[in-house]
């Protein structure tokens, strides 16, 4: 036999069994953002690598160490996207999105980070996200955790997950920060990781965000940034929170709460949850003003956050929450002999025709009436429709239940599509 091959390690396919949980995921997705006005953008899987390079910036995670990248056939150097900010700013501003404009956008899709992959950690994961475009105050900032918090309460997962919120001023006041936070960890350097060591000069904020026990300790005592702000940012900071206790949003203030990429400033956000181990943060984003002017456009505020899909639909499997996605399959058409194949064909034609949100499979590939009712059962669906040369002589579709104890009926071809109604609602 022919060896087989293999996915590539930490890229999931997502299986018949799984996908009903992705789309209701999605569908939720999908409804919320329509319900807040958003509109959705498509770029492309591929972009330059200076893209990534110059938004998310050099010394992150992502550009050391988790970027796919390779040479084009000419030689330009390319990069799998492994987030969709970039992306987005880059067509805005390439299309004339977003200067002196309000842009309300959403994005789905594939991304790709060279991670070790875990549970919840993946090279290919799937982001849902939003970005908002022109608006300075704190109310976009609040509107965008609505936004997140609706998501919540439509998957049932409100209880589950909570908010995690910090500032990091403006970049005046983050250097003014910086400086401070480099003298306390200068003083305390051989304490720090290899990580946080290297980090100290190149990216010190970075330094808070650390995994590690020992500096997460050391790092109690170090200057907050809070103490920091000018007065802009405290007022827009204050407005958030006063906006968020307005929509009844609970939030806990987290002052090492950083975020891994560059592009932040003033606000910043995590929803996390305790349920799912060491990759409990299923939620992310911040405020960018800063981004959109980085990568060639305008002077343009900015704000939106993005979540990771896999470790959503795993909350939802964890949880159990994941029961009442709707079956594939209602009814399942059976026919004896060719004539009736004919027919059969026809009625779920029908059938699809006359009742739009009724799934209806029809038997194919011939067989017995055992063979035939086994495949029923198989598909899950509610009803059999049982069409033989009795049925096809007189009219008639017999109706037989699969499930429960109800008995089979013979139900007039015309009133079949009304009768069904009934049934299955
Ligand atoms: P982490 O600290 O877990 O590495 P991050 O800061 O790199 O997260 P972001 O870049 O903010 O994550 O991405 C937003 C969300 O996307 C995360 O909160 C997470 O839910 C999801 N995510 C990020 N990386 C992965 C991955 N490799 N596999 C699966 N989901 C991911
Ligand atoms: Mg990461």
């Amino acid at each position: 036999m022919a060896k087989q091959i293999q996915a590539i390690r930490g890229m999931n396919d997502i299986l018949p069994t799984q996908s009903p949980v992705w789309q209701k995921v999605e569908a939720v997705l999908r409804a919320s953002v329509a319900s807040f006005g958003y509109s959705e953008i498509r770029t492309p899987i591929v972009e330059n690598t200076d893209l990534f390079k110059r938004s998310i910036g050099e010394v992150t995670d992502i550009v050391e160490k988790e970027m796919y990248t390779f040479a084009d056939r000419n030689g330009d150097s390319l990069t799998l996207r492994p987030e969709g900010t970039a992306s987005t700013v880059r067509a805005g501003n390439e299309h004339g999105l977003l200067y002196n404009q309000e842009q309300r956008l959403w994005y789905m899709g594939p991304m790709f980070r060279h991670e070790r992959p875990q549970k919840g950690r993946y090279r290919q994961f799937h982001q849902f996200g939003v970005e908002v475009y022109g608006i300075k105050s704190a109310d976009i900032d609040a509107e965008v955790l609505m936004l997140s918090a609706s998501l919540w309460q439509k998957l049932g997962l409100t209880e589950h997950v909570s908010l995690e919120l910090n500032t990091l001023g403006d970049s005046d006041e983050r250097a003014a920060y910086r400086e401070a936070l480099v003298a306390f960890l200068e003083q305390h350097k051989d304490k720090l990781d290899e990580d946080s060591q290297r980090r100290m000069y190149s990216n010190p904020l970075r330094v808070l965000d650390s995994k590690d026990q020992q500096v997460q300790a050391l790092l109690a005592d170090a200057p907050a940034l809070m103490d920091y702000l000018g007065e802009d940012s405290k007022a827009h900071f204050a407005r958030l929170c006063e906006l968020l206790e307005a929509v009844g949003i609970q939030y806990r203030v987290n002052p090492r709460l950083v975020r891994g990429l560059d592009y932040y400033n003033r606000t910043v956000f995590e929803w996390v949850t305790d349920s799912l181990g060491a990759q409990g943060t299923v939620l992310a984003g911040g405020r960018y003003d800063g981004l959109v002017s980085q990568l060639g456009g305008k002077e343009t505020p900015a704000v939106g956050f993005a979540m990771g899909l896999e470790r959503i639909v795993l909350l939802l499997e964890t949880l159990e929450l994941n029961a009442d996605v709707a079956a594939e399959v209602d009814v399942y058409v059976t026919a004896m002999g060719d004539d009736c194949v004919i027919e059969a064909m026809k009625i779920a034609q029908e059938l699809r025709e006359k009742l739009p949100k009724l799934k209806v499979m029809s038997h194919c590939g011939g067989g017995n009436f055992k063979k035939q009712m086994k495949r029923a059962d198989k598909s899950g669906a509610g009803f059999a429709l049982i069409i033989g040369e009795t049925e096809l002589a007189n009219n008639k579709v017999a109706v037989k239940p699969l499930r429960g104890d109800g008995a089979q009926q013979d139900v007039e071809r015309q009133a079949l599509a009304d009768y069904l109604a009934e049934l299955i609602k």
